[in-house]
């Protein structure tokens, strides 16, 4: 769940472009998922993963991507539409933490992210 009582960082990117990677089956999207490291708490146990997004600062333009399954019901989508405007869930502030962290020091982050860390 969204956590609306703490809004995203003021400077949070504008204008990134968004990627929309729709699979036909729910396992294609739960891999893609996977291997960008997001993961629902308790999967595949408790939940179930709807879908996901990362936001990728070091390309250009930036990029946020949502990995989906097709047909998807809208409020999914709605949901990864906040997280690439960089809301965060309940209890996480992962996206808020990232874009600090590129911020402090746009360079090393990337050479991070090139080299699969
Ligand atoms: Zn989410």
């Amino acid at each position: 769940m969204i956590n609306t009582k703490n809004p995203p960082p003021t400077d949070w990117p504008k204008g990134y472009a968004l990627v929309v990677h729709e699979h036909e089956l729910p396992g294609d999207m739960v891999a893609q998922c996977e291997s960008w490291g997001v993961s629902a708490p308790g999967y595949p146990i408790l939940t179930q993963l709807f879908g996901c997004a990362r936001f990728r600062f070091c390309t250009t333009p930036m990029r946020c991507e949502i990995s989906i399954t097709k047909g998807e019901a809208d409020f999914v989508m709605a949901h990864e539409r906040m997280h690439c405007d960089g809301w965060d869930h309940i209890g996480s502030a992962s996206f808020r933490d990232a874009w600090i962290a590129y911020k402090v020091n746009p360079r090393a982050y990337c050479e991070a992210k090139a080299n699969g860390n």
